[in-house]
């Protein structure tokens, strides 16, 4: 098993850190070979040597209906026949923005970057031009991508590696990002209190999904919202993951709670390399050329990237049914999952928004991050290696959420279902 895996990894290693441009594809939390892949459609992955594997990464998100669908690739073909890049508006920028719009209201206006970390970095400089304040709060185990601002008590690829900091960011930048508890609001009106005057913006993983799929807490959201406009602090609500996949408006139309700014990433660009940040006119009027806040990209907003999203994303909002569709088979994988579990008398809290969802080895609720950190990693490890052997591909890292798409048929589930009854037989 792997062996095309193995050979390719050892090659990576010499020449690219950890073998890997990301971290969070090395297996470290769970050990072993990161596996190769060489082509994907629906649900199934194939690795270098064939395998076959039933899907929950999605690419950590953007492929809610599935791998090489069509009107992706076919507007991907069309768009490269006619030039990758000008460096200059284009048509479809526009229809973009427009469809964001239409899809999320609060998102007066956008503005297209290349990535979600570019996305969060911009939105705090945003809110920081905005009210003239320096600090941030941020929850410990959220994600926002790999701006020095973010690498403090951050999730994913952090939270696994055990480095909630990263060297390399400055103390000064450290002292302006301030951490509470993700679903305690008390924590955060305690930081609001200390220092009056000085946030310019909350940012939260309105669902957090880089400690696992962990939901708020009724009132949460609504408090943040309270919060901000008490302490005129602007809210900032990461949707790079949420935004698209657990309702068309994104956690902002699930829990009804609007954002002064929002940012996106994923699904927005069907598997391309797009990010985007948004939101109330008054604030996006601070971004240049407009207002004063600097931020430019020399491939924003590229031609292939935006045909590519706007493809997807069309589709989703003609067809709200895929929400409905993603709800139910992540319902049945849930229940499937848990009827495993509770058989072979294995203590797991089984978490779950939209088609967001992750298995956490405990016997406690998990809430937050130290719920999330006190699970049985040991039995994450080992049964992600059995599942891997049966053919179905999860997240390698219980800190991760796992993704369902369209493509996941009935069949796909049973056969993970089936997979997990056996592989945690083999992982006790
Ligand atoms: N924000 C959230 C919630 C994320 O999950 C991620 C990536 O996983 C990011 C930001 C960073 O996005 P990117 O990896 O595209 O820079």
């Amino acid at each position: 098993m792997l062996e095309t895996s193995k050979k390719l990894f050892e090659r990576a290693q010499q020449f690219i850190p950890g073998g890997v441009n990301s971290p969070a594809r090395a297996f470290k939390s769970v050990g072993g070979t990161p596996v190769f892949f060489e082509k994907a459609e629906g649900s199934l992955l194939t690795d270098v040597d064939g395998k076959e594997y039933i899907d929950y990464v999605g690419s950590w998100g953007p492929m809610i209906l599935g791998h090489a669908y069509e009107p992706v690739i076919e507007a991907v073909r069309e768009t490269a026949g006619r030039s990758t890049s000008f460096g200059a508006p284009t048509e479809v920028e526009v229809k973009m923005a427009e469809l964001v719009r239409q899809m999320v209201p609060g998102v007066d206006k956008i503005r297209m970057v290349n990535s979600g970390t570019e996305a969060c970095m911009s939105a705090i400089r945003v809110a920081r031009g905005y009210t003239g304040r320096d600090k941030i709060i941020k929850f410990e185990g959220n994600y926002h991508g790999h701006g020095d601002s973010f690498l403090i008590n951050a999730g994913s690829g952090a939270l696994t590696l055990g480095q909630p900091s990263s060297p390399g960011v400055t103390k000064g930048t450290a002292q302006d990002t301030l951490t509470a508890d993700f679903n305690d609001l008390n924590s955060v009106k305690q930081l609001l209190n200390e220092y009056e005057g000085e946030v310019a913006a909350i940012i939260v993983e309105p669902v957090a999904g880089n400690m696992g799929c962990i939901p708020p807490k009724k009132g949460f959201l609504p408090g943040l919202r309270e919060l901000c406009d008490a302490h005129d602090v602007v809210l900032i609500f990461d949707e790079v993951m949420t935004g698209f996949r657990i309702a068309k408006g994104g956690a902002q139309q699930r829990y009804g709670v609007t954002a002064d700014l929002v940012t996106y990433g994923k699904i927005i660009g069907a598997g391309l390399p797009v990010g985007a940040f948004g939101g109330r006119r008054e604030v996006m009027d601070e971004v240049s050329p407009v207002g004063p806040v600097y931020q430019a990209g020399t491939l924003s907003g590229n031609p292939l990237a935006m045909a590519a999203g706007f493809a997807l994303l069309s589709e989703l909002n003609k067809n709200p049914r895929h929400y409905d569709e993603l709800e139910e088979k992540t319902t049945y994988l849930f229940s499937g999952l848990k009827e495993v579990f509770e058989a072979h008398e294995v203590a797991a809290s089984i978490n779950r928004v939209g088609s967001m969802i992750s298995v956490f080895f405990t016997g406690e609720e998990v809430i937050d991050f130290r719920t999330a950190r006190s699970t049985d990693q040991r039995l994450f490890k080992r049964f992600f290696h059995e599942m891997l052997k049966n053919g179905v591909y999860l997240p390698p890292s219980p800190f991760e959420s796992w993704f369902l798409a369209n493509s996941h048929t009935e069949l796909l589930l049973d056969d993970t279902i089936a997979a997990a009854d056996t592989a945690i037989a083999s992982a006790l």
